[in-house]
């Protein structure tokens, strides 16, 4: 176990090995150490297996931050396509699932092993089993006490991640070391989770779960502004899950309710109109089945209106109509942390630098990957502020 290292990383998940990488392959000597019995467990775990590890899109737009601006910088100087071209110098295969996400097509262990032969190309070392117990500022540098012995490193990089999936080595110990150095800490939530909907309507559900249906989700965040996603919902045990919800669910807090367009692609009272135009005599359930599953068109179906179409009025058909398509929810809550694919908030990019990630009053000290204040959408962008925050703190620690 060495006693002296240029650069100690704790942290060995997606941000964490990448710095790794790019350091040592200046020529760096580089530790990186993680509590963990094993690295990457969440890049395994990722894209449901097949880690979802950029996306063609990613733009600074895709991000949520307190300063919406701090991302520019590290994602401009290492893009999705920076890590697109690492990706086929592996010879990884992959895929475009939709919207521009990028799958690998075998598993997520192949992103895992590329980060891990750079790590070795590199000659980083990484030792798992290895949790930091202290940290202690040096006129040059730090003394980092951790299970496997004492380190003197001259740059310190912080990559342990957000608290979602504690169960995966998730902790706060992030925040913790930015709180040490007097750094700010925004307020942190689970995000990209479901929602955990009230009892009466969860009941009421309970026969759907599994029905998915295209939707647009939207929620008008008090400071954030009104998000909205046209993706497709999924009713679970709980409540509502599925791409759209999980994208939504950044924008909602406590109170908020959310409201769904069951019918993205048009004026469904239109739609109802032409049909009975065409098909006088067919039930309402026959035809709204034609566009979700029938358990959920008997879901929306107010009671007793199960009749053939020339029954209704257009104003009948035109209400109904807006009601489904402002479906409005009140989630009770989210499944939490436990679930979340990211955690929103974290170390305020007020304290850092955005060319170099590096503490403003703590020379020498680096925030990389999900501990910054910087959450990107559902569909690869996560793993990209991984990478290219990583990738500035690697080219200066
Ligand atoms: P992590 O990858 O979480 O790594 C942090 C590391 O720090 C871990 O190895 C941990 O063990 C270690 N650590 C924590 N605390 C300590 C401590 N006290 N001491 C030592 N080590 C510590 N994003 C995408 O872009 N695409 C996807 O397909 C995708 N799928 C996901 C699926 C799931 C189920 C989850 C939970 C997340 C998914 N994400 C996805 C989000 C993505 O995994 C994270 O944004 C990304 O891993 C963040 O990288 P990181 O290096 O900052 O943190």
């Amino acid at each position: 176990f060495p006693s002296q290292v240029d650069v100690l990383i704790i942290g060995a998940g997606a941000a964490g090995l990448m710095c790794a990488a790019v350091a040592g392959q200046r020529g760096r000597s580089v530790l990186v150490v993680d509590h963990a019995n094993k690295v990457g467990k969440k890049i395994l775990m990722s894209g449901g297996g097949r880690c979802n590890f950029t996306n063609y899109y990613c733009a600074p737009e895709n991000y949520y931050s307190a300063n919406p601006h701090f991302c520019k910088s590290a994602l401009a100087r290492y893009t999705q396509w920076d890590f697109i071209a690492l990706v086929e110098k592996h010879g990884i295969p992959y895929h475009e699932k939709t919207l521009g996400q990028l799958f690998c097509d075998n598993k997520s262990r192949d992103i895992l092993d590329m980060l891990l032969a750079e790590c070795r190309a590199a000659r980083a070392q990484v030792r798992t089993k290895c949790g930091v117990d202290r940290i202690e500022a040096l006129e040059h540098g730090y003394l980092v006490h951790t299970a496997l012995g004492r380190v003197h490193a001259e740059s310190l990089v912080v990559a342990t991640g957000g608290l979602s999936i504690p169960t995966m080595g998730a902790t706060g110990f992030g925040f913790d070391i930015a709180r040490q150095f007097g750094l700010k800490v925004l307020p942190t939530y689970a995000a990209l989770v479901p929602f955990v909907t009230a009892k009466k309507l969860r009941e009421a559900m309970t026969e759907l779960a599994g029905s998915a249906t295209p939707v647009v989700a939207s929620c008008a965040h008090p400071s954030m502004g009104e998000g909205s996603f046209r993706e497709a919902m999924l009713v679970t045990h709980k409540g509502l899950s599925g791409p759209a919800v999980l994208q939504i669910s950044s924008y909602w807090k406590a109170g908020l309710p959310v409201d769904f367009n069951l019918y993205p692609d048009g004026d469904l009272g239109e739609y109802m109109l032409a049909q009975r135009a065409h098909k006088p005599d067919s039930q309402l359930l026959t035809v709204l089945s034609s566009l979700w599953t029938r358990k959920l068109a008997a879901f929306f179906l107010p009671e007793g209106e199960n009749r053939p179409l020339k029954q209704f009025s257009d104003k009948a058909l035109a209400e109904l109509g807006e009601r489904l398509q402002t479906w409005r929810v009140w989630p009770e809550d989210t499944e939490g942390y436990r679930t979340a694919e990211v955690t929103m908030g974290g170390v305020d990019t007020d304290e850092l630098s955005s060319r170099t990630m590096e503490s403003k009053k703590q020379p020498g000290l680096y925030f990389i990957g999900e501990v910054v204040d910087v959450t990107g959408w559902l569909g690869g962008y996560n793993f990209q502020w991984a990478w290219s925050s990583a990738h500035a703190a690697g080219e200066v620690v």
